[in-house]
């Protein structure tokens, strides 16, 4: 299956303009493929053929893992590939920026990223900060990652860097139609029929490949049966002219307005523009899945003009509106087919809203999983165990994170009335005591907010499949050394008799 890609990509072909002048600037121009040749991943040594079906942020991060574990990738991508003008902003957590600077892209980071300080909550009626939540250093040191602001873009367009340099293919204009769990082999949109020996679907949210794999169970408690979510952001040109976007350029944090019902945020993101976007509940079924649907601000049902007018303002600058639609569900019971050929990873496994804080860390993190175990990989009895433990170690994971999601916007879009004065209270009152180290005397709520945020920046992806291996692992080949030694007993004995 290993060959070149059929749309032939150059490394500086596909980079955005922007990230071009950043590197030009500041970088040396094969930097990033130094850093990933810095990767110390072990190499299996029975090399596996693996098909992957999507080529966004999972796509191209499982091909980058997998290939780098001695597996030969091939992405298959719908569309053409041209992200640079995808606008959006990406938030990564310690828990996906640590995997990120292992992959060796620290260097890229600090070029195109921006280093959050902190949480910063205000109210969409009166404009005002209630409190601001800071990142201090102790804290941030013992997570050993920064929480960090990327464009998408960006993001993108250094998981394709890698997963080329790296060796995967990746073809473009390439839509899989039909997937055969038991052969893994998929089938494309014109007829051809590629196989592997492991299908990885990372086709996102609508993924038409989970149905195969699992049961979609609609989603309860939530907000809104339906909740839309625009990712866009404040080009540099007009974000420096603005007198209140520059003080949010120049204080690097993550911006959250809270309303009725609703929620407006904002970061900063690379080259001097800032991204923001908009949580509603819709009842309007307009909204695509792909990011690149422009809606006008008439043609929504959100009232732009119940927000005060300095969000008002910042909200006037954004382009395009590209609103996403996102339709709940209960965490999946299974990640993988099974026939154990089919793989479900990103968003197609996590059924998370769009352009949370956790939405891309996830997905980096299953990468960072599935390229670990199956660099382990000996033999083909192995095979079955690796694919069932990705779906041990990911599944409570993913739980844990949908949870903490749908309870953060909940928690920021509660409607008028008292519980959302009261929690109004509860964030100034408890974010006016300075929080320098994990031993200070916090209020009880925010202790609490702390402690999950811990423990979602906290996990190691890396370090779980590493445990997942020492405990198991040896088994496994002592098991299979046990069966060889077994079989040759047996044949030995049968000799024996028979002679
Ligand atoms: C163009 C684009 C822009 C985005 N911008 C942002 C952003 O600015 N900020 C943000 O937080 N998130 C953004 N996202 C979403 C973000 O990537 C996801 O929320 C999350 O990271 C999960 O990634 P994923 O790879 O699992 O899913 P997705 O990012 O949704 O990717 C799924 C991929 O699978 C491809 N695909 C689907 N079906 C098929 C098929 N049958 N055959 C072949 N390919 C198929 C799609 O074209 C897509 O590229 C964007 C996604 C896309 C596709």
């Amino acid at each position: 299956m290993r060959g070149d890609s059929e749309t032939p990509v150059t490394r500086m072909s596909f980079l955005p303009n922007s990230l071009e002048r950043y590197l030009a600037v500041l970088l040396s121009a094969s930097s990033i493929v130094k850093c990933t040749k810095m990767t110390a991943y072990r190499k299996a040594s029975l090399p596996l053929d693996f098909i992957v079906i999507g080529g966004s942020t999972a796509g191209l991060a499982c091909a980058y893992s997998l290939q780098v574990a001695g597996h030969n990738v091939r992405v298959l991508e719908k569309a053409d590939g041209a992200y640079t003008n995808v606008a959006g902003g990406v938030r990564s957590p310690p828990n996906m920026t640590r995997i990120l600077n292992r992959w060796g892209l620290q260097p890229y980071l600090d070029v195109v990223a921006h280093k959050s300080r902190g949480i910063s909550f205000k109210l969409t009626g009166t404009g005002e900060t209630i409190g601001t939540s800071l990142f201090h250093d102790a804290i941030m040191r013992s997570l050993g990652a920064d929480y960090m602001f990327i464009k998408f873009s960006d993001l993108h367009a250094a998981l394709k860097d890698m997963a080329l340099s790296a060796g995967a293919v990746i073809q473009y204009n390439s839509t899989v139609v039909s997937v055969d769990p038991q052969n893994a082999s998929v089938r494309l949109e014109g007829g051809e029929v590629l196989r592997g020996d492991i299908i990885i679907a990372a086709d996102g949210f609508r993924s038409f490949v989970r149905p195969l794999v699992a049961d979609c169970i609609p989603g309860k408690s939530f907000t809104a049966n339906l909740l839309c979510e625009s990712n866009t952001s404040i080009p540099a040109e007009k974000a420096l002219r603005n007198e209140s976007l520059r003080r949010l350029l120049a204080n690097p944090e993550f911006s959250i307005w809270m309303g009725d019902g609703h929620t407006v945020w904002g970061h900063p993101v690379g080259g001097g523009s800032y991204a923001m976007g908009v949580v509603w509940p819709t009842a309007l079924d307009i909204f695509s899945d792909h990011y690149k649907d422009e809606v006008s601000v008439e043609a929504i049902d959100f009232n732009v003009a119940e927000l005060h007018s300095s969000v008002q303002e910042l909200l006037s600058l954004v382009e395009p509106l590209r609103p996403t639609l996102y339709v709940p569900y209960k965490p999946l019971e299974n990640l993988v087919h099974e026939s154990g050929k089919v793989i479900l990873v990103g968003h197609a496994a996590h059924p998370l809203p769009p352009n949370g804080t956790q939405n891309h860390a996830i997905v980096i993190e299953d990468a960072a999983v599935l390229g670990n175990l199956f660099s382990h990989l000996t033999s083909q009895e192995e095979i079955s165990a690796l694919v069932a433990a990705f779906e041990e170690i990911r599944l409570p994971r993913s739980a844990d994170v949908v949870k903490s999601e749908i309870g953060k916007i909940e928690a920021v879009a509660i409607p008028l009335g008292p519980n959302q004065a009261a929690r109004a209270d509860g964030v100034s009152t408890a974010l006016s005591i300075p929080l320098t180290s994990w031993d200070d005397d916090i209020q009880d709520n925010l202790r609490a907010e702390w402690e999950e945020l811990i423990r979602m920046f906290d996990y190691d992806a890396d370090e779980v499949a590493e445990d997942w291996w020492v405990k198991w692992g040896c088994i496994l080949q002592r098991a299979e050394a046990v069966d060889c030694s077994t079989e040759e007993a047996i044949i030995t004995v049968t000799q024996e008799r028979s002679g």
